[in-house]
């Protein structure tokens, strides 16, 4: 196993971390129902995806309310 034979400077590891960071994500606006949702991607609020309804998809509306919460 190799081993490791200096210790670096607080410096060198913060320089480092310099280089993460989050990224935001891509957001778009649902063309239906005008909420977010992201692009190439079903939208949860409405479950349309490019002007078609996908039958089987649970919306996050029909989704909470079985579990007896409310979206706001
Ligand atoms: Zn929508």
């Amino acid at each position: 196993m190799p081993k490791v034979k200096h210790r670096h400077s607080k410096a060198r590891g913060r320089k480092r971390r310099t280089h993460y960071k989050a990224v935001e994500p891509a957001m778009g606006v649902c063309p239906e129902c005008n909420k977010p949702k992201m692009p190439h991607r079903i939208c949860l609020y409405c479950g349309y995806y490019k002007a078609v309804k996908l039958r089987h998809f649970e919306t996050i509306e029909e989704r909470e309310s079985k579990r007896g919460r409310k979206v706001q």
